[in-house]
């Protein structure tokens, strides 16, 4: 079994701050990667317990989330920005099986999402696909879904759980910490939180063995509408070629091909 791990910072258990944990200039910054790493091997412990023999960890946080040299020796690291062309990504990912989100967040706007955003925290108020509210886990479980890999794993906020459930009913998800508000939060202890995760992952590999989850995929065509928190953004997007303005703070895109807007 060849498997794909998204990861992400802000759902890990002990991240509850942007400006210092999850920037690259915040002060706990590398306390936070060290936490997403340890979340992440603890998942490719149980994929190797499993006997997976090819596990890609793709590192999903913008500026980078883990500490490569503490990375278990049985995962490989997908890293570095700018992202590989489409085609070069979809060409790799579509080698793997199933696809597993670890540290994962809620959507931008819920209001017990710890550190809740979709995309960019500073800009955007939400993302819709066909007028549906998206967060980043639709976005990577139809993306990974549209190369024939099922999401069947989330580990992060117990709002990003309850997301990840009402979009793909029967996934196994960990909570590893309890949202208060977006800035708030209650955190298992490190440890509770990587078991959690290993049990988590081990039980969504049975469990996808006995009554398997399918690729998530939704009926095209598409139309997905980004709203901004402010008008130089949306002026930026609206410049770009088959982009519709919708009102001062919006503008959608259209296409039949989910991969050509998905991460628009
Ligand atoms: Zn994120």
């Amino acid at each position: 079994m060849k498997v794909l791990i998204c990861t992400d910072l802000e759902g890990c258990a002990g991240v509850v701050s942007f400006e210092e944990q999850a920037y690259p200039d915040g002060k706990y910054f590398e306390q936070a990667k060290r936490l997403a790493t340890a979340e992440v091997n603890a998942a490719v412990t149980a994929l190797a317990e499993a006997g997976a023999h090819d596990i890609l960890v793709w590192d999903g946080h913008g500026a980078g989330g883990l500490v490569y040299e503490e990375l278990h020796p049985a995962a490989k690291l997908l890293h570095g920005r700018p992202l590989a062309p489409a085609a070069v990504r979809d060409a790799v990912f579509s080698e793997y099986d199933v696809c597993m989100m670890v540290g994962q967040h809620a959507m931008a706007g819920t209001v017990d999402g710890n550190l809740n955003h979709t995309q960019s925290s500073q800009s955007v108020e939400y993302y819709k696909l066909n007028g549906k509210r998206i967060g980043e886990i639709a976005q990577f479980a139809l993306y990974a879904g549209s190369l024939g890999l099922p999401l069947i794993f989330v580990s992060g906020d117990e709002a990003a759980c309850r997301e990840a459930q009402a979009l793909i009913p029967g996934i196994t998800t960990a909570a590893v910490k309890k949202g208060l508000s977006r800035g708030s939060a209650i955190s298992l202890a490190p440890a509770a939180a990587q078991r959690l995760i290993r049990e988590g992952v081990a039980r969504a590999l049975a469990s996808q063995a006995q009554q398997p989850l399918a690729p998530l995929s939704w009926p095209g065509p598409y139309e997905l509408e980004i709203r901004f928190f402010h008008t130089h953004v949306a002026d930026a997007y609206a410049q770009r070629p088959g982009v519709q303005r919708v009102d001062e703070l919006t503008i959608r895109v259209r296409s039949d091909n989910i991969r050509e807007i998905i991460y628009f």
